[in-house]
């Protein structure tokens, strides 16, 4: 059997997931000879010895490979053999390029849970143990190749026992970069609100707090959260007044799925989500009578509930022994707090209690938020977990592009070669703390990725701030890139299709390509271009965001559009005084933009069924419809389709008729907030009919945050299949503006390919 010696490049997410070890104790299981080191593109290897060992070596490499790994290619090249029989981990070298993949953040593993309850191991009760399976990653990474000294573990100095664990290749902590132990790593604090130490152990400190009714802030894994107790409506009210958050929904965090069957309905596959390794905030129906107060969710069916993802969590719900309100720890909408001095200044006013450590955090990474819809994810905010895994673009790209996103629920997204980089959540860039933290996530993407943008893509409304910053790169081709357009081809890419198809975008707004706000828009799309095929009637929007901040002007504009005057209704008696001013506001059109926007209509009708005439966060009244709604409800409002053949308009004024005659023979709020679900849903399959008679494309995109709406989902693809479309929904990025980098990067990449 003659000797060979091949060398071997692995491809994709294999740093930091503990797969050189892996590949060293299968070489040596196999007695083959070699090594095998980390480059910043992702592992190389050297083997050696006869063919078959290094066949069956081959094979299972990709069979084998450790759990979070993924690999997306291998390929050999044959090298002269040298008589190397023992197998080795090289040290890493750091290449030109930097093509790595690296892993997102990992929860607890089982082996890890085991330790830290374990009062015979050495980590019992260390509220840092992690191995290679496990553990911190992108947040404290500040640079590639992933190695310890490249991240913010590099402080601290490996014990005797910590170090023998790294260099013994038959560990489960060999070359793990965040290893650490009670003698050598990190240390867990309990400061009181002045930032003074308490003498006390910092876990058993703090759930003596939550239990009696204190908030306490606790330092994470992507930043700093604000924990309460769940089942307190005292501490949960005063932590709503003190953050400045009125109504938005808390997440939960369940001490085990046990108790998370307690408080909401579980299917296998949400139990898996839960549970898993990314860890994600899952919403969840709610069980009646389930022990969490009222003000966590108020008008919500759902609850986010997460399982503990970091061994702080798992000793401290423990202790705890009931679900905790664990929230971001920021004030209002600004991001979350991760850097110890700041979190200490924002948060001194809203926390009774620090929890805190001595391991900085590089990336704030918020929490991610994910729904099951037909068995399948939906990202609702896609960042710890998840980021800053690529998502694979087939087609690749054919130049370096940097996207950056909208304004609301900001990501960024570097492309390059076939990966689409979304980057973690930023937020909302309407204030300078978010806009410093957008600027942060794009250096940190182009230096993990070594992206030097060649193209910038950004959204055609001008004065958003990501706009700005665009129109300021010098050496970079711009392109920008129409909303709804990039709501559909994130949609595509999402599926892995280039187009083209019939994309429904339905969200709050965006600028359109004619200076009006769109948002009700069906598109003939696919990655390169678009054209518009119809949309939802355009309305005044009285007085700008005033309107999108008051719904009931909203339901004054369609009322007036639908009867030419007021109907006998109480929003229009709750609203006396300023309904004449701003319905003149409205047809003088002066300060009043036109909006074709689907987000609107549901604040109109959300307002016309009493359901909500304020909001205080986005998307509120159109949520809390969806949630008074009778799901059992069949019947529907009929469909107002004007133009066919042309550019369609569809009328929304003729749903916000029909559901207030419903109003006014007295039928129930539920069963009408139904019936215009199924009108909407009706409304989404009669566009796309009329766009397939012009295009004859059988294919539909849905995106755009409206689809964060599981009733209309749910109805729209039931329609839409009976008629014979095949339906593309987002199982990857989000639905809402969260999308949006990934669809502008692709088609900014396809722009300048064709220029
Ligand atoms: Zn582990
Ligand atoms: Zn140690
Ligand atoms: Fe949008």
């Amino acid at each position: 059997m003659p000797t060979v010696r091949l060398a071997v490049r692995v491809e994709g997410v294999v740093q930091g997931v503990g797969f050189r070890p892996f590949v060293c104790s299968l070489a040596r299981r196999l007695a083959l000879g070699g090594r095998v080191a980390n480059d910043s593109r992702g592992v190389l290897l050297e083997v050696e010895g006869e063919g078959d060992g290094v066949s069956s070596f081959l094979r299972a490499l990709e069979r084998e490979a450790p759990p979070l790994a993924v690999i997306e290619r291998v390929t050999t090249r044959e090298l002269a053999p040298c008589g190397e029989t023992a197998f080795a981990i090289a040290p890493s070298h750091a290449g030109a390029e930097r093509a790595a993949l690296i892993s997102p953040d990992v929860a607890t593993c089982p082996d890890c849970l085991r330790e830290l309850f374990d009062p015979a191991d050495r980590r019992f009760r260390y509220p840092f143990v992690n191995c290679a399976n496990c553990g911190p990653r992108f947040t404290i990474i500040e640079g590639v190749p992933y190695d310890r000294a490249a991240t913010t573990m590099a402080d601290f100095r490996m014990c005797p026992d910590c170090a023998r664990e790294y260099e013994d290749p038959a560990d489960r902590r060999f070359h793990a970069q965040p290893v650490a132990c009670p003698a050598c790593g990190p240390e867990l604090l309990l400061l009181d609100a002045a930032g003074q130490r308490l003498n006390e152990d910092a876990i058993r400190g703090a759930a003596r707090l939550l239990r009696t009714g204190h908030i306490v802030a606790l330092k994470g894994l992507g930043g700093y959260h604000l924990a309460a107790d769940a089942a307190d409506d005292e501490v949960v009210a005063a932590l709503r007044s003190r953050k400045h958050r009125e109504e938005k929904a808390f997440a939960v965090m369940a001490p085990d799925v046990a108790t998370a069957r307690r408080l909401c309905e579980l299917s296998p596959e949400e139990e898996g989500l839960l549970g898993g390794p990314r860890a994600p905030i899952v919403l969840l129906r709610r069980r009646p009578g389930s022990p969490v107060a009222a003000a966590v969710a108020p008008g919500n069916r759902f609850l986010g509930i997460m399982l503990p993802y970091t061994p702080v969590h798992h000793l401290l719900a423990r202790e705890v022994g009931g679900p905790i309100v664990l929230t971001s720890g920021n004030v209002s909408d600004e991001p979350i707090a991760y850097l110890d001095e700041d979190a200490r200044a924002r948060l001194g006013a809203i926390a009774d209690a620090f929890v805190t450590h001595d391991r900085a955090i590089h990336i704030r990474t918020d929490d991610s938020v994910v729904r099951l819809f037909r068995g399948a994810p939906m990202p609702i905010r896609r960042s710890r977990g998840y980021a800053p895994q690529p998502v694979s673009v087939p087609w690749g790209f054919a130049r370096r592009v940097l996207a950056c996103g909208a304004e609301l629920k900001s990501t960024v997204c570097a492309g390059k070669d076939g990966h689409g980089f979304v980057s973690h959540h930023i937020g909302d860039l309407e204030n300078y703390a978010a806009f410093r933290s957008f600027l942060e996530a794009i250096a940190h993407l182009q230096r993990l990725f070594d992206v030097k943008p060649e193209v910038v893509a950004h959204d055609l409304h001008p004065e958003y701030l990501s706009t700005k910053w665009a129109l300021e790169q010098d050496d970079v081709e711009l392109v920008a890139v129409q909303h709804h357009h990039a709501h559909i081809a994130s949609c595509l890419v999402d599926n892995g299709e280039r187009g083209p198809a019939i994309g429904v975008a339905f969200d709050g707004l965006g600028y359109g390509a004619d200076g009006t706000l769109w948002g009700g828009e069906f598109l003939v799309a696919d990655v390169t271009a678009f054209e518009r095929a119809g949309h939802l009637a355009p309305v005044a929007m009285p007085g700008g965001v005033a309107a999108i901040r008051e719904p009931w002007r909203m339901a004054a504009v369609y009322l007036d559009e639908a009867f030419g005057g007021a109907p006998a209704l109480d929003v229009a008696r709750r609203h006396e005084g300023q309904w004449g001013p701003i319905l003149e506001l409205a047809r003088a059109r002066t300060h009043a933009p036109l909006t074709s926007s689907a987000g609107r209509l549901f604040d109109a009708v959300s307002a016309v069924l009493g359901v909500r005439d304020r909001v205080s966060y986005e998307g509120q009244a159109a949520i809390e419809l969806e949630q008074r709604a009778d799901p059992s409800e069949t019947g529907t409002y009929a469909v107002d389709l004007i133009g066919r053949g042309s550019l369609f308009e569809i009328r929304g004024a003729a749903l916000v008729r029909a559901v207030a005659r419903d109003l006014l023979d007295g039928v129930s709020v539920p069963v009408i907030a139904g019936r215009f679900h199924n009108g909407v849903a009706d409304a989404i399959a009669a566009g796309c009919a009329a766009a397939r008679e012009r295009c004859g494309l059988a294919a539909v995109a849905l995106s755009g945050g409206v689809f964060q709406n599981m009733l209309l989902l749910e109805r729209a693809i039931d329609r839409l299949e009976a008629r014979g479309f095949r339906v593309l929904r987002h199982r990857q990025v989000p639905p809402n503006d969260g999308g949006i980098s990934l669809g502008q990067a692709v088609i900014a990449a396809g722009a300048s390919a064709r220029a």
